[in-house]
């Protein structure tokens, strides 16, 4: 979000719209801080020589293209902030090693399988200690470098070291920095755990890093958002959903470039076998959605007549795979509509999505962590889409991993041409979709979904990943959803 690339791609997806027949544009909402990611050179230089596996993370400065030498440093365990600021003289021109590490970075499923019992007794009394790492700092870290990153910018540091590595041989994620000043590098867990073993050995190891990265101050920020105008129904919209940004670690193949490919090649499907839907039909493709959903719940904001004119909302953000599940949102209503429209659907479908004829289930709503959740926080119907995972959770989802080879065409195929049959539907249906009113929806709905997970035999309402699937926690969530305000500049987002 805010980069150049981002601008790029937008300005490739609306020529690629108008190559098809169908209307779209750039629309602005905000602005965000842009930023141009160069090249990463880590080495270790001393005691001994090793190109290290790891890049510097998003929004990260550089080092001017120059190679800046330093010494990685650990930190203790403080008592409190200001024990931290005791100690932040001793950082100065020291690369500050900014995460727990992990003894062993082998998957916990090898460990489960292989290991002796009294091993993994050992290594989770490790890591309860490597847990304590840097406690007690009164900054947080979050996703790499919060707060924390901000105030070891001022103390004048050489620049912070982080790691998170997947439970995934080889898999890390590349999330972003608040540091303005100095750079913060991720480090694989394996050279991640090299640096900091030398470090607290005092083998007084040193690193050369050369980075290149370019701070471009507050940008102007776009969604790209696609039209088949609606007829007799064109005040009410059915509206393709899926997020056109990315973490940059690698290419995000899967997060969103498949949920975005299914989206725009369901819209050439429509343009072609329904050139003049009774109903609105719109392709939203949001910005921001890594940053909080932030282009979606602008777009929810400028345009309340297509919030409460809203027929669907068809979501797509968890991968390559075929869709398997499409929930309903938590509406009584969608649930009907839903039964109704897959009983329309060639077999093949059902059987993919586990359609056996008998009424769907209303779920839960979509609780954020995806876009359907800016629409679903108003009561407005919404319908997850929820793809096989082809490990999306565990290599691809915000990796240096989520590369084009990652992608599984007939599985899109697929995805595209369901998408279309539903939107399809939902738009030439001669009844609407009834919203739910978000306040009495927010005090029935705890019963509502228990009772659900009760006849679902005690599994979680909604089923995870009907909404999405990324990384973040399982079942649907307990409570309606409440709307956020979108943060329109990077400055109300920092906190
Ligand atoms: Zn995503």
């Amino acid at each position: 979000m805010g980069t150049p690339n981002t601008k790029a791609a937008q300005d490739w997806l609306v020529k690629t719209y108008t190559s098809f027949g169908v209307t779209a544009k750039n629309e602005q909402y905000g602005t965000w801080r842009g930023w141009v990611r160069g090249h990463s050179h880590i080495d270790l230089i001393a005691p001994r020589q090793r190109t290290l596996e790891g890049q510097m993370v998003g929004y990260s400065p550089g080092t001017g293209g120059k190679n800046v030498d330093a010494e990685p440093i650990l930190m203790p365990q403080f008592a409190d902030s200001n024990d931290f600021v005791k100690w932040l003289p001793q950082a100065k021109g020291k690369l500050v090693m900014a995460s727990v590490t992990k003894e062993s970075c082998r998957p916990n499923s090898e460990w489960l399988t292989f290991s002796y019992p009294q091993s993994i007794a050992r290594r989770d009394t490790a890591n309860r200690q490597f847990a304590t790492y840097g406690r007690g700092t009164g900054y947080n870290l979050a996703l790499g470098g919060g707060s924390l990153s901000q105030r070891l910018d001022k103390a004048g540091v050489a620049g912070l070291i982080t790691s998170r590595p997947k439970d995934e041989i080889g898999t890390m994620e590349i999330f972003e920095t608040y540091s303005t000043v100095v750079p913060t590098i991720a480090l694989s867990c394996e050279d991640y755990g090299l640096v900091y073993r030398l470090a607290q050995n005092n083998q007084h190891p040193k690193l050369r890093i050369n980075l290149d990265g370019k701070l471009l101050g507050e940008q102007p920020v776009f969604n790209t958002v696609a039209t088949i105008p609606g007829g007799a129904k064109a005040g009410e919209y059915v509206l393709l959903s899926a997020h056109f940004d990315s973490w940059d670690g690698s290419s995000g193949a899967t997060d969103n470039g498949t949920g975005t490919i299914t989206m725009l090649e369901a819209m050439r499907i429509l343009k072609q076998v329904l050139p003049h839907p009774q109903r609105t039909i719109v392709a939203g493709h949001w910005t921001g959605e890594e940053e909080g959903e932030v282009g979606s719940k602008a777009f929810s904001e400028d345009h309340p007549d297509v919030v409460t004119g809203l027929q669907g909302v068809f979501n797509q953000d968890n991968g390559t795979g075929r869709i398997a599940r499409v929930g309903a949102g938590g509406l009584p209503s969608g649930a009907q509509h839903l039964t109704e429209w897959l009983s329309k659907v060639p077999n093949v479908f059902q059987q993919q999505v586990g359609f056996t004829g008998q009424p769907m289930q209303p779920g839960g709503p979509a609780g954020g962590g995806s876009d359907d959740y800016s629409f679903s926080c108003y009561g407005a119907p919404t319908f997850g889409l929820g793809a096989l995972s082809w490990d999306y959770n565990s290599v691809t989802w915000h990796t240096e991993r989520d590369t084009y080879d990652k992608v599984v065409f007939d599985d899109l195929k697929s995805n595209a041409t369901l998408t279309a049959m539903l939107a399809y539907l939902a738009s030439e249906d001669p009844s609407r979709v009834t919203s739910i009113d978000p306040d009495s929806a927010r005090r029935v709905v705890q019963p509502l979904l228990d009772s659900i997970a009760a006849a679902n035999g005690g599994t979680p309402a909604g089923g995870r990943g009907a909404g999405r699937g990324g990384g973040r926690g399982g079942g649907g969530p307990r409570l309606w959803p409440k709307c956020e305000k979108a943060p329109r500049v990077t400055l109300q987002r920092l906190r």
